[in-house]
């Protein structure tokens, strides 16, 4: 169903947890599975001789939907009241972080799931930072398995506040926890009765309540240029809308360098038809009434609402790469299409993969380390905080040839910087 809202979730717990029941789960009792696939997978397990799992319906169903295909993160939905909800289901926190920065995916909310009987671990903490990290607001923690602590208050309250406290070092507050049997159902899409003293909402109801972030063409303008094409004695600037809309007539300005010109025309590469506006998701080429000077990496927007310009500012980075990251180790920055050069200014934080423990005073970053750090780059560059403006408010490090980070805009500083 087309007409339905779209709503993108990434569901994380530690394996094993119940993340696969609780999605099969999800499927069947929203009856979004394909017609005669229930049926299909109950017969395969009387078949092989297994005692049918909700699990097997979503991997079952996973694997046909990528038939053919490989990604890493693997999208499905079902449909519940108006809206289709996308799952991002990220078989690992790498792939995850991964698909974020590189902006394969944006999750609207996510679904953390822990388990009643083994309580929080390493990694539900790791998925907790992540989210907190990625700037993910809405979040629903689900308690699954209570059937195996005998549907339990005190042993739901018990993870509750310990998860709860947890969090609120990375100030990340989730809207919801509910008790969970996916096995059994229980407080997944129907009130549970096995837990008379829960009062609150089913993980449905709860995703329900979530808002939907603003659509990208509801968002400031921002087309970063990739390329620009001479055609004596026209000039053509290519590039993708990011975010917002643009139209004919429309006074632009680019940015680091600052200067504004009027969109003269609008034309679609090899095809006849000229178009008067283009939203965001779509490439365009455009002239300018203007003969004006402009590079690849500048960003056009409109002008009461241009991004920042600077050299300095504060991100969240995750490195992947096999050489530690010093204090004023030089690398290249890329963000949407522009590149420069950066250096790590100062490492103001580590949440250490393996511990997760914040470094004290820590001097470098180590591979597959999540770090708060300040960043300048050799000349001013447009940006935005991830926050607002998410395609340009993310970027990835490169060292070599190769991407060995990525991370995203917390904070962007104004005084100009002496060049390094
Ligand atoms: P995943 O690795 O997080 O996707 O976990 P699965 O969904 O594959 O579940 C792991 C195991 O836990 C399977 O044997 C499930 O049957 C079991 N499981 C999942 N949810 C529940 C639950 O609510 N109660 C009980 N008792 N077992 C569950």
């Amino acid at each position: 169903d087309t007409a339905k809202e779209h709503f993108q979730i990434v569901f994380v717990g530690h394996v094993d947890h119940g993340k696969s029941t609780l999605l099969g789960r999800l499927y069947a009792d929203t009856d979004s599975l394909p017609v005669g696939h229930l049926d299909k997978v109950r017969d395969i397990c009387a078949r092989q001789g297994k005692v049918f799992e909700y699990a097997f319906l979503f991997d079952a169903f996973l694997e046909e939907q990528e038939q053919g295909i490989t990604i890493d993160t693997a999208r499905t939905f079902f449909s519940w009241g108006d809206r289709q909800y996308i799952i991002i289901d990220a078989p690992g926190h790498k792939e995850f972080l991964k698909n974020m920065i590189s902006g394969a995916a944006r999750a609207e909310a996510a679904v953390l799931i822990i388990d009643a009987g083994e309580g929080i671990q390493e990694q539900s903490k790791r998925h907790g930072y992540l989210l907190s990290l990625l700037g993910i607001r809405q979040v629903v923690v689900v308690v699954n398995k209570m059937d195996l602590v005998g549907y339990s208050e005190e042993a739901f309250r018990a993870i509750e506040k310990e998860y709860r406290a947890f969090l609120s070092h990375l100030k990340l507050e989730p809207q919801y926890f509910i008790p969970a049997s996916a096995r059994n159902g229980d407080n997944v899409a129907a009130r549970s009765g096995a837990m008379p003293w829960y009062g609150g909402l089913t993980l449905l109801e709860s995703l329900a309540n979530f808002v939907k972030l603003p659509a990208r063409t509801d968002l400031p303008l921002r087309i970063p240029v990739q390329d620009i094409y001479k055609f004596d004695p026209r000039r053509i600037i290519a590039g993708r809308v990011e975010a917002g809309q643009f139209s004919v007539g429309d006074t632009l300005v680019f940015s680091p360098s600052n200067k504004t010109a009027v969109v003269k025309s609008i034309e679609a590469f090899n095809v006849p038809n000229v178009v008067h506006s283009v939203p965001a998701g779509r490439s365009a080429g455009f002239t300018l009434d203007e003969q004006i000077f402009v590079e690849r990496g500048e960003v056009a927007s409109h002008k009461d609402a241009a991004p920042e310009v600077s050299d300095r500012f504060k991100a969240n980075i995750f490195w992947m790469g096999k050489n530690p990251v010093p204090v004023g180790g030089r690398y290249l920055l890329r963000i949407a299409t522009a590149e420069v050069e950066m250096e790590v200014e100062a490492i103001l934080g580590i949440i250490d993969a393996s511990t997760l423990g914040r470094g004290e005073s820590p001097e470098r970053i180590e591979k597959n380390d999540v770090a708060e750090v300040i960043i300048r780059t050799r000349r001013p560059i447009a940006l935005d905080r991830y926050a607002d403006i998410d395609t340009t408010g993310r970027f990835v490090i490169i060292e070599g040839y190769d991407i060995q980070g990525g991370g995203i805009v917390m904070e962007v500083f104004k005084d100009e910087q002496e060049p390094f």
